[in-house]
């Protein structure tokens, strides 16, 4: 007799837990069946984001930042800090212990709600039934509705193959046990530069290859101009148009080390790292995640096919996050598991793909949410630009995080606002004002007219907005020549 369910939820990282947990607030009875292992072999919950991805590397960030400010940052608050040394392995406890209480709440939460926790690896069957394959047995769940969140895994490149001591991806470059005096970095995306930085500001002489020629095409372009010019004033040495050709392990006494051999434009060139991270993308888990007789379409990278809804070409089969399409984010999947969990539930759901917001941990951040310049020139949108420098704002001054801008996108015609990029201390919660502003259809007039405290970074915002229509306060508008 196989155990049945209103919802089977496959996957219990951002997307699949929070999904889980939603399906139970609303009287579902759900499982929620997932297969990852601690590296002491412990079954945990919160996949990639918790174990080895968002919260790790955001602990380790913030360690690093706070090494590297003791080091350098505080005498221009008049504080001399002398003898400032490093415990990695004490930082990496931390890390661990920050992971190790969140993985427990997700449980404690699990508990609470009623969600039942299955663990093992769980594929689809035809009829609606899951099987699950723990190490002894194999149990078969049935369920009314069943949820796809089997996430993304790093991408592997076969001229540099994984290995577990040299050449690793994010995972194995959140738990090094020392500094790697040279550390090369194949990929200047999200992963490369978070990453890339930690290890900078720990002591490692870092250099990143990026395959393109522009540096992050996702972002603004002035953003990225800008942010290039600051990540290589902090050392990291980012190498553009560098074409990756070969790695190969040199062996000198008890020393490894690799040999990265890569093209750009100008010639060949070799380097020698004491590790090498990749960090090229990731690919959805979407392999033996279901049986054949299951009728399930993928898309051509491999992604699960889904519409607006998260609907798959099964009924009642639902599949969100990393093994869907769209950005590969954590709170983009946590939506699309509630989106799914209120229609399953006969309620109304939808996420708004348009206002996903994007954030980059670096040092200052970088965040973002609509559209970029480039987009609307693209597209031949009529719009007008607002940006305000952190340099004018006293609150930035104060924290001595002057770098950066505020810049808002707004329609010529309308006012309404189209994108907000921020460069600067504390992107990452501004833009989250962004994001509510566009939520409710705001103008830039509409920001510009509400009152700010002073003196805040969110001033800088206020203060965007009201240049969009020339009336920043606190900027010199340029007169035009009579
Ligand atoms: P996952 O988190 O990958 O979880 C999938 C779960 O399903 C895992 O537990 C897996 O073991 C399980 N599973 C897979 N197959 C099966 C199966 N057949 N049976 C049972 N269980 C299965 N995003 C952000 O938004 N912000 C960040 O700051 C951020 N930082 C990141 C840093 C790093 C280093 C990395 C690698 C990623 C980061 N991300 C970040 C991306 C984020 O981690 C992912 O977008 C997010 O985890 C995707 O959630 P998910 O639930 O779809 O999949
Ligand atoms: P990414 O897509 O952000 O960047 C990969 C980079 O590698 C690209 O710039 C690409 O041009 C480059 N590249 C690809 N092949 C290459 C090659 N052979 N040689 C040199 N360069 C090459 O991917 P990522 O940094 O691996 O991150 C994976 C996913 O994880 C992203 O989709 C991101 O959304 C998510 N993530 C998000 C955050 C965050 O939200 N702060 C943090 C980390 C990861």
């Amino acid at each position: 007799m196989s155990e049945k369910y209103d919802v089977v939820v496959i996957g219990a990282g951002p997307a699949g837990y929070v999904s889980a947990i939603r399906c139970a607030q609303l009287g579902l009875k759900t499982a929620c069946v997932d297969n990852w292992l601690s590296p002491e072999g412990k079954a945990v919950l919160g996949g990639t984001c918790l174990n080895v991805g968002c919260i790790p590397s955001k602990s380790l960030l913030e360690s690093s930042e706070l090494y590297a400010k003791c080091q350098h940052g505080l005498e221009q608050h008049g504080i001399s800090t002398k003898g400032v040394s490093l415990d990695l392995a004490a930082m990496m406890q931390r890390k661990d212990q920050v992971i190790s209480d969140l993985t427990q709440g997700i449980a404690a939460l699990f508990k609470a709600n009623g969600v039942s926790w299955v663990k093992g690896r769980g594929r689809l069957l035809s009829g609606m039934r899951v099987e699950v394959t723990a190490a002894d047995d194999v149990t078969i769940l049935s369920a009314k509705n069943v949820v796809i969140a089997t996430g993304s895994s790093s991408i592997e490149i076969p001229c540099a193959p994984l290995n577990d001591e040299l050449i690793v991806d994010s995972t194995g470059a959140l738990s090094f046990t020392e500094v790697p005096a040279r550390l090369g970095v194949i990929g200047a995306g999200v992963i490369g530069l978070e990453l890339g930085s930690v290890w900078n500001r720990l002591g490692s002489e870092v250099v990143i290859l990026e395959a393109q020629d522009s540096f992050l095409n996702m972002a603004d372009e002035q953003v990225a101009r800008d942010s290039l010019r600051t990540f290589k004033k902090q050392g990291l040495d980012i190498r553009l148009n560098a074409r990756l050709m070969a790695t190969d392990i040199k062996t000198s006494g008890r020393k490894k080390q690799v040999e990265v051999s890569y093209q750009d434009a100008k010639g060949d060139y070799k380097e020698v790292f004491d590790k090498l991270i990749v960090a090229v993308g990731r690919c959805p888990n979407s392999a033996n995640v279901f049986d054949e007789e299951a009728d399930l379409l993928l898309d051509e990278r491999g992604f699960i096919h889904v519409n607006e809804l998260c609907e798959t070409s099964m009924p009642g089969v639902y599949a969100i996050g990393d093994v869907v399409r769209g950005p590969m984010l954590a709170h983009k999947g946590s939506e699309e598991g509630i989106m799914v969990a209120e229609l399953i539930a006969g309620h109304h759901g939808e996420v708004n793909y348009e206002l996903v917001p994007s954030v980059i941990y670096t040092h200052p951040e970088i965040a973002w949410v609509g559209k970029t310049e480039q987009h609307l020139k693209a597209a031949g949108e009529h719009y007008k630009v607002g940006s305000f420098p952190f340099v004018a704002s006293g609150r930035a001054r104060a924290l001595g995080e002057t770098a950066g801008m505020v810049k808002v996108l707004a329609h010529a015609d309308t006012d309404r606002i189209l994108g907000v990029h921020i460069f600067g201390p504390q992107a990452s919660e501004l833009v989250a004002q962004a994001v509510i502003a566009m939520e409710l259809g705001a103008s830039s007039d509409d920001i510009g007219l509400t009152m700010f405290a002073h003196p805040t970074l969110s001033e800088s915002l206020h203060e965007a907005a009201l240049a969009v229509n020339g009336n920043a306060i606190h900027m010199a508008k340029k007169r035009s020549r009579k």
